[in-house]
């Protein structure tokens, strides 16, 4: 008899990735996936740490599930409940200490065991101390014992080709949560993109921590880099678009700009964060570049690739922040101009190095506040402008998803846009012509174009 999951992912691609692996993992003992938790045989929060307070949110959930749980109960059946992710991998058994009714804590290396931590926790229901922690990082790689993905028929796919960072920026738990770098090899990829294209996905996304620190084996048993990988996967037939994320402006090396000019199923958009327009601050948050080089790089990249949009992530109020550090990151990005960005207020994660300097060094929030205003509000005007410069063009849209209204689908331009679309569902999975109409500040909107001009 079939068992319901129901896995609640938070953050970035990469869990939704894992989440759906996470799945793969446990069709074979019966689990199909549930659209809620009430109900569920087995509670998965696959969690993020990067995001304020992430731990205090997977423990209100947890909190949440215990009604779930005694109703399962009720009714003679059994919810597992486990946490996964990158807050389980930071947390541990003080997840089990805090939430007694949570039976499994498993970090991002380690879902490829979850069949026998299943096993493990049935034996152990209704013992004292029954939880099974495993926040291990295995020597063994996951993707060796992952069965083979089970195929959304979605048009745009993830594939991850590279997992955790050894680059240590003093905020971030990526390094201590995920680990030390590690590339698959090139084949292995080929294998599931082919899957996935095979499935109809005409768009794939390469994901990674820091995807282009990537470095794996080829069939020459050489070390690849993402350029070269991407090369390959672009001779792929039936493959029309290729993007990666997220990226470090040290790990852009000349194959990966020369991608950018010579395959044109690369889309001309890049996600390349820099965080902090003050030579001070990178270094504080130990970067290791500096804005000058950041602001060379993308010239290069644009001249590679002159339609190219860019994107990035800031932090403002980083410890030590003064006003001339943040005035350094308003004229970087008056002088790089982005398409899209994302921005925020410094926050401690705990366990990193910039938690412990903040205690003393902090920015007052209302001066963080202020500063991010100002920021978005540039960011803003920059993205609308960018925006504007599409009204009245043809552009080429994969429309993988439903729009707002009825008879609308919607999709992303090569540039990364949101795009929404009048068009009929027989579009629906394909990349389609579609006329500009409207350029609104986070979006465009347009029609089906019959015309063969296409400026994408
Ligand atoms: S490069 Fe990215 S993932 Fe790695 S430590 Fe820095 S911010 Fe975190």
């Amino acid at each position: 008899m079939s068992k319901k999951l129901f896995i609640k992912t938070y953050g970035c691609q990469m869990n939704v990735y894992d989440s759906a692996r996470m799945a793969d993992v446990l069709a074979p003992l019966g689990y199909v996936p549930a659209a809620t938790a009430e109900g569920a045989d087995m509670v998965i929060l696959n969690t993020c740490h990067i995001r304020e307070k992430a731990a205090e949110k997977v423990y209100s959930e947890l909190g949440r599930l215990r009604a779930f749980q005694a109703e399962k109960s009720a009714s003679g059946g059994r919810m597992v409940v486990a946490v996964a992710g990158c807050v389980a991998q930071a947390e541990g058994a003080e997840i089990m200490r805090r939430a007694p009714n949570v039976d499994i804590v498993f970090g991002p290396q380690t879902y490829h065991r979850l069949p026998e931590m299943v096993a493990r926790a049935a034996r152990a229901a209704g013992q004292h101390g029954r939880g099974i922690v495993d926040t291990d990082f295995p020597v063994e790689a996951k993707f060796d014992f992952l069965p083979e993905q089970s195929i959304s028929q979605s048009a745009g796919a993830y594939l991850t080709v590279q997992e955790g960072c050894d680059k240590f920026c003093s905020f971030c738990v990526v390094p201590y949560t995920r680990g030390a770098e590690f590339s698959r090899p090139v084949a292995d990829i080929v294998a599931e993109a082919r899957r996935l294209i095979a499935n109809g996905a005409l768009e794939i996304t390469l994901l990674g921590q820091n995807v282009n620190a990537y470095h794996g084996v080829d069939a020459a048993g050489n070390s690849s880099s993402l350029g070269a990988l991407i090369g390959t996967l672009a001779e792929l037939p039936g493959l029309a678009r290729i993007r990666y994320t997220t990226s470090h402006p040290l790990e852009m090396d000349d194959a990966l700009i020369a991608a950018h000019r010579d395959v044109p199923a690369l889309m001309p958009f890049l996600h390349l964060p820099v965080q902090s327009g003050s030579d001070r601050i990178l270094a504080a948050m130990n970067r290791r570049h500096t804005a000058d080089h950041y602001r060379r790089l993308v010239e290069r990249l644009r001249t590679a690739r002159p339609d190219l949009a860019l994107s990035s992530d800031f932090i403002v109020g980083y410890p030590g922040e003064t006003e001339a550090d943040f005035e350094a990151t308003l004229g970087l990005v008056r002088t790089v101009g982005f398409a899209q960005a994302y921005s925020f207020k410094f926050s401690p994660r705990p366990g990193t190095p910039a938690a412990a300097i903040a205690i003393d060094d902090g920015v007052p929030d209302a001066i963080k506040a202020e500063r991010l205003a100002e920021l978005q509000a540039l960011l803003a005007e920059q993205q609308h402008a960018f925006n504007r410069g599409f009204a009245g063009r043809v552009v080429e849209v994969l429309l993988d998803r439903q729009g707002r209204h009825n008879g609308q689908l919607a999709g992303r331009s090569p540039q990364m846009q949101a795009v929404h679309v009048a068009a009929p569902d027989t579009c629906f999975g394909q990349i389609v012509p579609v006329r500009i109409e409207q350029a609104h500040p986070l979006s465009l909107s347009g029609c089906l174009d019959q015309h063969v001009e296409h400026a994408a």
